[in-house]
């Protein structure tokens, strides 16, 4: 598969476009969230925290994006009324979605497997997999509404080679993989919906220096490195790339 080399995405490539960002505020969905609404899109931005979705909306205000709408949601706990409200409110406000990264994880523990606590285990997998799972079974009907949709997962290199201690990060990943063969089979057919999934590489964010806190974090690219790459993947040009785990290179895409 051709990728663009150092792609350069118009000013206006997300213009029209409603975009979703799971995990928007820090690290790469936040850079993301930030170029998408730069680039013209209107981004739906989730996360955890109200203080950090506040700055998340200033910072993109102030760089002259549309005003995100903020989805306030714990992935640990939600419930299916807080799912729901959420539908209801991208169905209400633009009746469509037309991107969807689901980007949100947690680390966890990086420890053998026979000493994994199992509470964290449970907390991981629901965090990274079935949070993953529920927001694009809960999205797919918005998605599918839109005439150019992008649906992309987020995996990582211990999610398709196992590694000593990755726990349940790395299961989480494996499956995060199986559930986007799956779904990218099932909607082969489907012009108006591509999926991908993308292993955006080692890039210097907060659950980069949990894993690696020895590591000369200077040498690693950053999330804004990456905004290229992604609004490809988001944006009308990218319309032929479906089904394909994308690694991002090294350096700045
Ligand atoms: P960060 O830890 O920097 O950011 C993770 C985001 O997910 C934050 O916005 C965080 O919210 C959010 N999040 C975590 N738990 C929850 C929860 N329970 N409810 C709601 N939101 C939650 O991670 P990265 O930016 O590094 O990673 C982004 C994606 O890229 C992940 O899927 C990761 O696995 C993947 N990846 C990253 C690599 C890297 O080197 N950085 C390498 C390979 C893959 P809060 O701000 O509140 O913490």
């Amino acid at each position: 598969m051709n990728l663009p080399l150092n792609y350069q995405p118009q000013a206006n490539l997300l213009e029209g476009r409603v975009i979703l960002i799971s995990g928007a505020t820090a690290g790469i969905g936040r850079a993301i969230a930030i170029a998408a609404a730069a680039h013209g899109a209107q981004v739906i931005a989730h996360g955890r925290s109200k203080r950090k979705l506040a700055q998340l909306n200033d910072d993109i205000v102030a760089t002259g994006g549309l005003q995100p709408d903020l989805v306030q949601l714990d992935l640990k706990t939600a419930q299916g009324d807080q799912y729901q409200s959420l539908i209801e409110q991208i169905e209400s406000n633009y009746g469509r979605l037309d991107g969807l990264l689901n980007n949100a994880s947690i680390l966890g523990d990086l420890t053998p497997l026979e000493h994994y606590d199992i509470g964290r285990w449970q907390e991981v997998i629901h965090v990274n997999l079935n949070s993953t799972f529920i927001l694009t079974r809960c999205l797919l009907p918005l998605l599918k509404r839109s005439d150019d949709a992008a649906l992309l997962f987020t995996t990582s290199t211990v999610g398709h080679q196992g590694r000593a201690y990755w726990g349940a990060y790395a299961v989480s990943k494996f499956g995060v993989e199986g559930m986007f063969q799956i779904l990218s089979r099932e909607y082969e057919d489907d012009m108006t919906l591509r999926i991908n999934c993308i292993n955006p590489g080692a890039t210097r964010t907060d659950m980069r220096r949990l894993a690696y806190p020895a590591e000369a974090a200077g040498s690693l690219k950053t999330p804004q490195d990456l905004a290229p790459l992604y609004l490809y993947l988001l944006g009308p040009d990218s319309h032929a790339i479906r089904g394909q785990l994308i690694t991002a290179p090294a350096g700045p895409t």
